[in-house]
């Protein structure tokens, strides 16, 4: 956290620091005795783009690379996912056409 406190836009005083509840996940925030809520804005933007990947569907095309099919994950998953170049993920198959990878 990098502020303790924060002048409240709706009355003037301190908001503290808090957990807040943000679309379902907790972050950190600033919440005043008025009642008006602050929240870390990195955390809750990262929240709103985990939300949307969520609902997302992706159609890719597998690549080749000598006998190995490649999937290519696109940049919006990598990124909210926090995934990286040699990171190792977990490939299995799910039934006949399903494919699951879990992160590490
Ligand atoms: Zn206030």
């Amino acid at each position: 956290m990098k502020k303790e406190g924060m002048v409240c836009v709706t009355c003037g005083k301190t908001a503290k620091t808090a957990k807040l509840r943000f679309q379902g996940a907790e972050i950190d925030g600033w919440r005043c005795s008025c009642g008006e809520e602050y929240f870390d804005p990195e955390q809750a933007q990262r929240i709103l783009l985990f939300n949307k990947i969520l609902t997302k569907e992706y159609k890719i095309k597998l690549g080749q690379i000598r006998s190995n099919l490649i999937v290519r994950i696109p940049t919006e998953l990598s990124e909210v996912l926090g995934l990286h170049k040699g990171e190792k993920v977990l490939l299995r198959a799910d039934g006949e056409k399903k494919l699951h990878i879990e992160t590490a």
